[in-house]
């Protein structure tokens, strides 16, 4: 039986017994979505909220689907349409959602640390992190190894190539964190521009021949450029070289095991990071990390909703909110 708890900011938080407990969760969501009637009334009475200060495609509309699929009512807010652009700060936009008593608040931001940042004062709210900044994405981890589990029979002693942008990747972060406690290895593939320096310390191998990584990997994990991340634009020379360096094509992936897996979070840039000839080939499994998108956040939602934080006296949160926006210098 694994601990409950009231937020996921991370794997870094999850112990290995809750990890498998979401994947082993979320698989058995999986047949829901395939049902001519894709409904359960798991989270009648739940009111879930996603935020989101980034773009977002797949998770934003997962957990979306999720919530509606288990009966929860489900409210989409985009920085564009919130009052941010009026000059609100994140906590006041938190506080005012929290206000209005939703079970979960489901956000994402281009700040490292902003969930665990506004959970410190909703107390009442449970938070989940859709992405913030290159820190953690858990909900994409979560879906990756529950393809693993369906696709592949599990993770654990496999080997996982991650190639591309790990520096500002919070899906390459996330990837570590969980190997260690799934017992997976990761390889790291990518320049030395588009490294975090001190990235060994995860206990990875590095590479920057993507052809030398490919032979004993089960995994090829392709990673898009984060553009929005870049603070210039001198990581590698041009598209062209950078696809031919590390750039997944039919030719590279005919040095792969026959059974080794491509996937790739989403959104794909064809001809960067992957061509056409393999996304679309059958041996990749991206659209199945898609599909099991949905599985598990319904398993997260499910989890979340089910525990019971401790209320707190509005004012005490509200002071301490302050003194943290003062010591913070109202950073948020
Ligand atoms: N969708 C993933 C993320 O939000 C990967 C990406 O955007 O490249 O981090």
């Amino acid at each position: 039986m694994s601990a409950p708890f009231q937020h996921l900011f991370g794997i870094a938080q999850l112990s290995r017994e809750q990890i498998e407990h979401l994947v082993q969760l979320g698989e058995s969501f999986i047949e829901l979505s395939r049902r001519p009637v894709k409904k359960a009334p798991t989270l009648r009475g739940k009111t879930v909220i996603n935020l989101f200060f980034e773009n977002s495609t797949r998770t934003r509309t997962s957990f979306e689907i999720a919530g509606k699929r288990l009966s929860a009512d489900v409210i989409n807010i985009s920085a564009s349409t919130s009052a941010t652009k009026k000059g609100e700060t994140l906590l006041d936009t938190g506080e005012t959602l929290a206000a209005m008593q939703p079970h979960v608040l489901v956000i994402r931001h281009s700040i490292s640390g902003a969930c665990e940042f506004l959970a410190d004062f909703l107390p009442d709210t449970s938070i989940v992190n859709a992405g913030d900044g290159a820190h953690e994405h858990p909900t994409q981890v979560l879906t990756d190894l529950l393809t693993l589990q369906t696709k592949a029979g599990g993770v654990s002693g496999k080997t996982m190539t991650i190639v591309g942008d790990i520096a500002h990747s919070r899906v390459a972060r996330s990837h570590l964190l969980a190997a260690k406690k799934l017992d997976y290895k990761v390889r790291l593939v990518a320049p030395k521009t588009l490294l975090p320096r001190g990235i060994e310390q995860f206990g990875c191998e590095v590479f920057h021949n993507f052809d030398a990584a490919i032979p004993g990997s089960d995994v090829l994990y392709m990673l898009r450029m984060q553009s929005e991340r870049l603070t210039s634009n001198c990581c590698f020379p041009s598209i062209r070289e950078y696809h031919e360096a590390y750039g997944l094509n039919a030719a590279r992936l005919a040095k792969a095991g026959d059974d080794c897996l491509v996937m790739h979070p989403g959104p794909m840039n064809r001809g960067v990071e992957i061509a056409s000839e393999v996304a679309d080939s059958a041996r990749s499994h991206i659209l199945d990390q898609v599909e099991h998108g949905v599985a598990i956040r319904m398993a997260v939602l499910t989890e979340l909703c089910g525990s019971s934080p401790q209320p707190q006296a509005r004012s005490k949160r509200r002071k301490q909110a302050e003194a943290a926006m003062q010591a913070q210098g109202k950073l948020l």
